[in-house]
């Protein structure tokens, strides 16, 4: 690890730190606050669309806020408490104060036999109900006839809040980045994506840029939802997307191909990982996990992949408290980061060149190509193979992807050779 990355992976790594705390849901104070941490970063956009708006299919629901929640046995003994681990709440949970059996309040708890240690994670967005989770363990000592029950919360007329900001390049054509904000306490699940995503916008704003990117941070499901009901007029600009998602953890790296599945972020990114990473998975699409499945639904079709380290359900931490700060470390977020940037850049860079004189071919000595070779050989540059590659595909047709797929070369060793042909005057940019 180079000191670069440990420095990044250390800023990543705080983020998480920083948003770990927050209780989050698909509305309420906790996505603001989360939105508000993410702008000290970088300048984000803040949107509020009101309860009850119509998007697509759906309506912005009632804002959900918990200010406390707990259990308590009849001497007042707290034994299960929101402050302590926001994950005890159901999210959506309605208010509740009163005292119950045992068996009336096994029906309002959810717990992981299997994981008697852990804490699971579950929601009620649309369900008008109150519920608590806790460990196995604890719900086994639990053995009381009644308890009492205070969950103090507000479930009323609000907005739903996202995140936006679009950083324009030389082309309309965009990069949509998104990632979800509503899960609490989860760190792989939701606050890994947020961490990256928000640097990997750094980065692409400090670079010169041939397309635009926009990053998104909404809600999942319902967040995507409104964005795409906001934005018609931005969905034919779309041009490459992905959704960031568990991006934290240890394990290697799986793409989830988008709809279409040999899009050029497709392509792209199985490039990239083939090229970075010892062990990587390429997965079909699917109409389930996150929100590539808005994105790709039929009447979008959109090119988005999933971008994923373990993928979700797959880890036995996910969507419980085991999805902690341990979980995830500064090496492989600041992995994730510049594995990301190298996806977008290939994208940024992926050319259309046309050979100005394509018969035969050209004399490289008489150019001072082949001193330019060999003087770059010891770097790591250019092959003559790569200037050959290069020279016979620019005929308007194969893109930079195109010649290093077609090459078996890198995508870098490719845009070289084409930056030095383009610079000795035998290629030009070629009208798409
Ligand atoms: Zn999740």
């Amino acid at each position: 690890m180079t000191e670069g990355q440990s420095s990044v992976g250390g800023d990543l790594f705080g983020m998480v730190l920083d948003l770990y705390p927050i209780n989050r849901s698909i509305t309420g104070d906790g996505v603001r606050q989360t939105l508000a941490r993410i702008a000290q970063d970088i300048p984000l956009q803040l949107h509020e669309v009101p309860t009850g708006t119509p998007v697509l299919d759906w309506e912005v629901p009632r804002e959900w806020n918990a200010r406390a929640a707990r259990i308590e046995d009849m001497q007042g003994r707290i034994l299960v408490d929101f402050a302590d681990n926001n994950l005890h709440l159901v999210s959506y949970s309605m208010p509740v104060d009163r005292v119950l059996s045992r068996d009336e309040l096994a029906r309002h708890v959810h717990t992981l036999p299997d994981q008697p240690a852990l804490v699971p994670y579950r929601t009620a967005y649309y369900a008008e109900s109150w519920g608590f989770c806790l460990s196995h363990a604890l719900w086994e000592s639990m053995r009381d006839e009644s308890y009492r029950v205070v969950i103090d919360a507000s479930l009323e007329p609000g907005s739903l809040t996202y995140g936006e900001w679009l950083i324009p390049g030389e082309s309309a054509d965009e990069v949509l980045i998104s990632a979800h904000c509503c899960h609490p306490s989860l760190a792989n699940d939701n606050l890994s994506g947020l961490a990256v995503a928000t640097h990997l916008a750094r980065r692409m704003a400090s670079r010169k840029r041939r397309l635009s990117y926009r990053f998104l941070f909404t809600p999942a499901t319902v967040g995507a939802i409104t964005w795409l009901a906001r934005n018609e007029d931005v969905v034919p600009r779309i041009r490459h997307g992905l959704i960031l998602s568990c991006v934290g953890d240890r394990g290697g790296f799986h793409y989830k191909q988008s709809r279409q599945g040999d899009a050029l972020v497709d392509r792209a990114v199985a490039h990239v990982l083939k090229l970075r990473s010892p062990s990587y998975s390429l997965l079909p699409f699917g109409p389930f996990g996150y929100d590539e499945r808005q994105y790709c639904s039929p009447g979008y079709n959109l090119p988005v992949g999933c971008f994923m380290r373990s993928p979700n359900g797959t880890f036995p931490e996910y969507h419980t408290s085991a999805d902690n700060l341990d979980l995830v470390s500064p090496e492989a977020m600041a992995d994730s980061l510049d594995t990301l940037t190298a996806i977008l850049e290939l994208l940024d860079d992926n050319r259309l060149y046309e050979r100005l004189d394509g018969r035969g071919e050209p004399q490289l000595g008489r150019r001072g190509l082949y001193r330019a070779i060999s003087g770059q050989k010891e770097a790591g540059g250019v092959t003559q193979l790569a200037l050959l590659w290069v020279l016979n595909l620019a005929d308007g047709r194969h893109t930079l992807l195109d010649m290093a797929e077609r090459a078996q070369m890198s995508f870098g060793e490719i845009k070289a050779a084409a930056d030095l042909v383009a610079e000795a005057g035998l290629i030009l940019e070629a009208a798409r």
